[in-house]
């Protein structure tokens, strides 16, 4: 059984002062991470301080995005090994904005994936599919290459490690995808890692649906079969609404 998953994207957003309040305003109300695994990915910068406030609280920290190489002349860069130092369990890696306005291909991404991997840390893989995609019928096409490239050279063995986010970046910041818009592309690419890999590795990894996601559609998406858990940006800056999310089975 996959455990649901409700991740933060806080993306850069909050100044330290504000992403200690927000720590203490959710202190004590998160569930059990047996029952919903509850992380926020914040900027590399907070990263430590946050693991420190939060060590007895059920929450997961997570970094928004590191560089493939462990150290060296790369400056401004954040390094994996760095990040992994601090105990920090999971990164994001290919979010649209990255791709977009940062040019991150579909090799830096892969090359990210194996270096998160490497570290021991988990990966939150992002794939996305535009407004024009999606009307052309080329979504298909455009997701399935976006995970095989991603997953190139990963070991079957660390499948379980392996989460996955669908984020249509049309539904980003803009109108969520309907409940089987969200399910139909999270089965995609559950397809297409039983593909590349095996049915239990399919069934190991963790696909999330991201976009637009708020407590009022939250229920409906994470009913589906093949959506485990979802990716929030915006809603997520809120404690009050972070805390609905991550309680929504209660
Ligand atoms: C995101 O950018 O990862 C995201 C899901 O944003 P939002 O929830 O604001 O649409």
């Amino acid at each position: 059984m996959r455990t649901p998953f409700v991740a933060a994207n806080w993306k850069m957003n909050k100044t330290l002062p504000e992403a200690l309040a927000f720590l203490q305003a959710i202190a004590g109300k998160l569930p059990d991470q047996a029952e919903v695994e509850a992380l926020i990915c914040a900027q590399s910068l907070f990263l430590s301080q946050m693991m420190i406030e939060t060590k007895d609280e059920p929450l997961k920290i997570g970094a928004e995005n590191v560089f493939w190489q462990n150290q060296g002349a790369f400056t401004g860069e954040t390094s994996p090994k760095a990040v992994a130092s601090l105990g920090v369990d999971y990164v994001i890696i290919g979010h649209s904005e990255r791709r977009k306005y940062f040019r991150e291909t579909d090799e830096m991404v892969n090359n990210k994936v194996q270096a998160v991997l490497r570290n021991g840390m988990r990966p939150i893989i992002c794939v996305d599919e535009t407004m024009g995609q999606r009307e052309s019928n080329e979504k298909v096409h455009w997701v399935v290459s976006q995970v095989i490239e991603a997953l190139k050279g990963v070991a079957l063995e660390d499948a379980d490690k392996i989460t996955i986010a669908y984020e249509p970046s049309w539904a980003i910041g803009a109108a969520a995808a309907s409940a089987k818009e969200a399910e139909d592309g999270c089965y995609l690419i559950r397809q297409t890692v039983a593909d590349m890999f095996s049915d239990e590795a399919a069934d190991q990894v963790r696909v999330l649906y991201g976009g637009s996601v708020k407590p009022h559609n939250q229920a409906e998406l994470m009913a589906m079969p093949n959506i485990d858990g979802v990716l929030v940006g915006d809603a997520s800056l809120d404690p009050d609404i972070f805390l609905q999310l991550v309680n929504y089975q209660q």
